[in-house]
């Protein structure tokens, strides 16, 4: 892949970047589009899919984590991807004597909340997997999804932080008809489950006309969507957030521009979502 990449360099070729766990669907597709468009059709557009085991906890969902990659090549042609980069484990983390992986990206301010408290290893994972991706691919510009949005916030500030030459770029959430953000995890829910999902959304929905309605106080508004959540038998809130945006530290006052996110289990299922209200 480096070498590769290496040759579109000295060939001065725009190269965009999707880094993505696979099991594609249209929110990814969004990426690969935009991606697209800023590098032109003179450019490369490279999509990783790798489902990288440093982001996961021991509890977690790694070894059901769902994998397809006919599908995801078929997707790739179709959406006009140029290069699939699929590495194996062996190869990102190398294990054997005398050649085992001891080197991580720690972010220490804005991975410390929401999903940094909820999945304590996860943005370490997250950021060192794609410092390598960054290294291996050497794109101009790399394309994440707004669906993760502290997740997106954190590679900003590693960019900024190390000096990487890559410009980020975050794209809104892709959603189904009824308002759940697409998810590979989305898989997982039960035909009962699927139908209740939407309580994430609907919670967003309610924040924001609770907002044009006037500021209110964030100690009222969290509590008021933890009872909406629950609700849905199917549904146990994990955590719901009103944060600022830039800083990810929580608000006391919510109004418009105040970020919300939100993470729910169905069952072993871990769905979040976000927006700005
Ligand atoms: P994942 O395969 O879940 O690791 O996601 C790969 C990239 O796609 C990340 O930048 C995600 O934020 C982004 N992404 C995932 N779901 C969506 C969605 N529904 N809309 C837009 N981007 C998404």
């Amino acid at each position: 892949m480096q070498r590769l990449a290496k040759n579109w360099q000295r060939q001065r070729v725009r190269v965009g970047f999707v880094p993505t766990m696979g099991y594609l669907h249209a929110g990814h597709l969004s990426l690969v589009r935009r991606a697209r468009r800023i590098v032109g059709a003179k450019g490369k557009v490279v999509v990783s899919i790798y489902v990288n085991p440093t982001q996961f906890g021991p509890k977690e969902d790694l070894s059901r984590y769902p994998r397809d990659f006919a599908r995801d090549r078929k997707l790739c042609r179709e959406a006009g991807v140029d290069v699939i980069f699929a590495p194996v484990d062996r190869e990102m983390y190398p294990a054997g004597e005398g050649e085992e992986f001891s080197t991580y990206v720690v972010e220490e301010s804005l991975s410390r909340g929401m999903e940094g408290a909820a999945r304590p290893t996860h943005f370490r994972g997250v950021t060192t997997v794609v410092a390598k991706l960054f290294n291996l691919v050497l794109p101009e510009v790399a394309v994440f999804g707004a669906k993760d949005f502290q997740q997106a916030a954190i590679i900003r500030r590693m960019v900024r932080d190390l000096n990487f030459p890559v410009k980020i770029v975050v794209a809104p959430t892709h959603r189904e008809r009824d308002g759940l953000a697409m998810s590979s995890r989305n898989k997982y829910l039960s035909p009962v489950e699927r139908e209740q999902a939407t309580v994430l959304s609907e919670a967003l929905a309610l924040a924001k006309k609770s907002v044009r309605r006037g500021a209110v106080s964030s100690v009222r508004l969290k509590a008021d969507l933890a009872r909406f959540v629950t609700n849905r038998p199917a549904a146990r809130l994990d955590y719901v957030e009103l944060f600022d945006p830039r800083t990810l530290q929580p608000v006391s006052k919510v109004g418009r521009g105040t970020q919300m996110a939100l993470a729910v289990f169905f069952g072993k299922t871990r769905l979040i979502d976000n927006e700005t209200l």
